[in-house]
């Protein structure tokens, strides 16, 4: 794979790449397909080529946080709707488990979600390069 093939390594809006990480596409490029089954993202993008796991170990950290953000956020949300729209009398071991419950959920459907968006704001502070588009010779 070249380089040649893959002009696309300008920069571009934030706002572009954050909307295609949400939407699970490749934020460079908008192209879907990025992962085996649901957890398990693929390498490099099918469509661009681009690295997704941009060459560190720890590379996916920040997906993890954003996820436990994502989720304490909905968690909270629902949390203070049900307390207000069932004020005075809150159901309050249904919060309880239901918390419990939307916790483990949500860690799990958000966690794709987080992978590209983390991906996306890798690619805000750092613009992708040719070494995320060259194949390593193995
Ligand atoms: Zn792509």
């Amino acid at each position: 794979m070249t380089t040649e093939s893959h002009p696309d390594i300008s920069h571009q809006s934030p706002w572009r790449l954050l909307g295609r990480a949400l939407l699970l596409r490749c934020p460079n490029c908008g192209g879907r397909g990025l992962f085996h089954g649901f957890f398990k993202m693929k390498e490099r993008c099918p469509n661009c080529g681009m690295l997704l796991e941009r060459g560190e170990s720890d590379y996916f950290i920040g997906a993890y946080t954003l996820n436990l953000i994502a989720v304490e956020t909905l968690l909270a949300g629902v949390f203070l709707v049900v307390v207000v729209v069932t004020w005075p009398n809150p159901p309050w071991n249904a919060l309880q488990y239901g918390g419990v419950a939307l916790s483990i959920a949500g860690a799990v459907l958000c966690y794709p979600f987080a992978k590209t968006t983390w991906l996306a704001v890798d690619l805000i502070f750092r613009p992708p390069h040719r070494e995320d588009f060259i194949t390593r010779v193995k």
